[in-house]
C-alpha cells in the first residue's frame, strides 16, 4: 500500500521528531506523578510540568497560574462553556456563539439549552466572518458569555477577536476563544486582545494528541468557573486527574518551535497555498474559494468545485490525505455546515475539498497533488450527468 500524500493539516498533525525527543524521557525514566510530593520522581514531574506551563502562559500573554492543563481543546471548550454556565447563571441565562464554531462549542451551548439557557448563534457573511453589528444586537445584560473561535477548523478564516472581546466585555459578558486553529500559526496575546478564557490543542501544532489548555484570566475580571471533572483537586481544583506529564512536556516544547519558526513558516505555508490554488485554477473552471481570501490561516485551502457530486469527489481521489467540508456518514454525505452557513447550495457545499497545508508538506507535494485533484474532477465533469452540472 502506498501512502498517500498528507494534505489535511487542520484535522492533526504529526509530531515533529523534536517534540517527540523532549517528551520520550518522561515516559519511562522520569515516570514520576507530579502530585507525589514524598520523593524525586514527583519532583522532577512537577518541575517539568511547572516549566511547560510558563513556556505556555508567556506564549499568549498569561502568567503561570492562568493555564489549566486538560485532555485536549474539546475538553478546554466543555470546560469554558459549562463551567463558566455554572458559575454565572444568578447573573444571566444567555451565552452568544456564532454558527461556524466547532462542534465542542456548539455542543456544549446545545447541553445549556436542553437546561434552560438561550442561545444566540450569530450567522456568517459569504466570506465567514460574523458582522460586529450582530455582535452589538445580541449581547444583553443576561449575555453571560460570547464565545467566538480565533480561526475556523474548515475554512481557515480569522475572526476579529479582540473586537468581539471589547463588545462582550461592554456588555459585561465574559470572551471565551476557542484558539485551537489559530494557536501557533497566527499571533495570540491574551492581553492586547482582551480575552478572558482561550481553549489550546497540542496535536495541531505538531505535539501530541490528548493534550490542552484552558487559559483563564485571573484578574480584571477574575474569571470563576465551575469545575467539570471531580477528584484529587489537580490543577487548583479546576481540573482533577493526573497530569499528562510527556503530553504537556510536548506541549511547551511544540509551541517554542512554532513560536521560533513562526514567520518564516507563515511565508512559506502561504507561498504553497497560492501555489496549489493557481495550479488548480489554471487547470479547472468552476473553482471557487470557500472563506475570506486573505483573513485566513496560511496553510488552509477551501475549494468548491461546481459540476462535480460531491461523494465521487472525496470517495474516489486517491493518492492524497483530505477531507471534504462535509461530515461523511456511511450512508450519505451531509453538506458542512459551516460551508452552508456562507450561503452555499447543497450541492456546491458538498462539493468541496479542504486542503491542509502543514510544517512538512513540499512544493513536490503541492504540485502532485494539484495534478491529481485536477485530473479527479475533469475525469468527473466528463462523465457527470448534465442534471448534476446545473
Ligand atoms: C481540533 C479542534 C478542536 C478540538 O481539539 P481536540 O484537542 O482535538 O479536542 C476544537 N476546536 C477547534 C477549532 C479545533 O480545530
Amino acid at each position: 500500500m502506498t501512502r498517500r500524500i498528507y494534505m489535511d493539516a487542520q484535522a492533526t498533525t504529526p509530531v515533529d521528531p523534536r517534540v517527540l525527543e523532549a517528551m520520550l524521557p518522561w515516559f519511562t525514566e522520569r515516570f514520576g506523578n507530579p502530585a507525589s510530593k514524598t520523593h524525586a520522581y514527583g519532583w522532577e514531574a512537577e518541575e517539568a510540568v511547572e516549566e511547560a506551563r510558563a513556556v505556555l502562559a508567556s506564549g499568549i500573554g498569561a502568567e503561570s497560574e492562568e493555564i489549566v492543563f486538560t485532555g485536549g481543546a474539546t475538553e478546554a471548550d466543555n470546560l469554558a462553556i459549562l463551567g463558566v454556565a455554572e458559575a454565572y447563571a444568578p447573573r444571566g441565562r444567555h451565552l452568544v456563539t456564532v454558527a461556524t464554531e466547532h462542534r465542542a462549542v456548539l455542543d456544549s451551548c446545545q447541553a445549556l439549552e436542553a437546561k434552560g439557557w438561550r442561545v444566540s448563534y450569530l450567522p456568517v457573511g459569504r466570506e465567514g466572518l460574523i458582522d460586529l453589528d450582530d455582535l452589538r444586537k445580541a449581547v444583553t445584560s443576561e449575555t453571560v458569555l460570547v464565545s467566538l473561535m480565533q480561526a475556523n477548523n474548515e475554512i481557515g478564516v480569522i475572526q476579529p477577536v479582540a473586537e468581539a472581546a471589547r463588545i462582550a466585555h461592554e456588555a459585561g459578558a465574559l470572551f471565551h476563544c476557542d484558539a485551537a486553529q489559530g494557536f501557533g500559526k497566527e499571533p495570540l496575546d491574551v492581553v492586547r486582545m482582551g480575552l478572558d478564557l482561550v481553549s489550546l490543542s497540542a496535536h495541531k501544532i505538531y505535539g501530541p494528541k490528548g493534550v490542552g489548555a484552558l487559559y483563564l484570566r485571573r484578574s480584571k475580571p477574575r474569571v470563576r468557573l465551575s469545575p467539570q471533572i471531580h477528584g484529587g483537586g489537580h490543577e487548583r481544583g479546576l481540573r482533577s486527574g493526573t497530569l499528562n506529564v510527556p503530553g504537556i512536556v510536548g506541549f511547551a516544547k511544540a509551541w517554542e518551535l512554532c513560536r521560533d519558526e513562526m514567520s518564516v513558516e507563515r511565508v512559506r505555508l502561504s507561498g504553497l497555498r497560492d501555489r496549489l490554488r493557481s495550479a488548480l485554477e489554471s487547470r479547472l473552471d468552476g473553482v471557487s474559494l470557500n472563506g475570506h481570501p486573505s483573513l485566513r490561516l496560511p496553510g488552509n485551502l477551501n475549494l468548491s468545485f461546481a459540476g462535480v457530486d460531491g461523494e465521487a469527489l472525496i470517495t474516489g481521489l486517491e493518492g492524497v490525505a483530505l477531507s471534504t467540508g462535509s461530515a461523511c456518514t456511511s450512508a450519505s454525505l451531509e453538506p458542512s455546515y459551516v460551508l452552508k452557513a456562507l450561503g452555499l447550495p447543497d450541492g456546491l457545499a458538498r462539493a468541496s475539498l479542504r486542503f491542509g497545508l502543514g510544517r512538512f508538506t513540499t512544493a513536490a507535494e503541492v504540485d502532485e497533488v494539484a495534478g491529481l485533484v485536477a485530473a479527479h474532477v475533469q475525469r468527473l465533469r466528463a462523465i457527470a450527468p448534465k442534471e448534476v452540472l446545473a
